[in-house]
């Protein structure tokens, strides 16, 4: 099922000129009826069901169902994002509720530790045997110990 937005609680992102919505739509599906103030979802058969404007509405004002591998079938799960970690309600089909939160970053918002602290370099991108970061990352002494990187 493609996202959709629930008119009731969408309340346009206060009439910015680009919502929330259509700023992450990699699709661009996502529209802003101007004159009801309410999000649409354009053209459904073109959603691919990334999830992506369901966890960064503000209002939680976009429903969608999961995949069977994530809730069954039938129920509905509703994102609510901070700035450390994710919390999803999931309404199962007959009424019980559930909330699972999960932590979605390792360092603070806005910053970004491309190499996640392994002290990777260019030549690490280069490197046609290892992908970035490896061996370091992969830890397989399971010391924690350095690797000694293959050139
Ligand atoms: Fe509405 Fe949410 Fe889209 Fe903002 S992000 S316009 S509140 S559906
Ligand atoms: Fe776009 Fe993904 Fe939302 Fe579908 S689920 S409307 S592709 S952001």
């Amino acid at each position: 099922m493609p996202a959709f937005v629930i008119s009731e609680k969408c309340d346009g992102c206060k009439g910015q000129d680009k919502t929330a919505c259509m700023y992450i739509c990699p699709n661009d599906l996502m529209k802003l009826d101007k004159d009801r103030m309410k999000a649409y979802n354009q053209e459904y058969d073109a959603c691919w069901e990334c999830l992506c404007c369901a966890k960064i509405c503000p209002q939680q004002a976009i429903d969608l169902r999961g995949y069977a591998d994530f809730v069954p079938m039938g129920a509905s799960c509703v994102p609510l994002r901070g700035s450390q970690d994710i919390m999803w309600t999931v309404k199962f089909r007959n009424g019980v509720l559930k909330r699972f939160k999960f932590p979605i970053r390792t360092n603070d918002e806005g910053s970004a530790v491309p190499d996640g602290g392994y002290g990777a370099g260019v030549d690490d991108i280069n490197n046609p045997t290892y992908l970035f970061t490896e061996p370091a990352s992969l830890d397989f002494l399971g010391t924690g110990a350095d690797v000694p990187k293959l050139k």
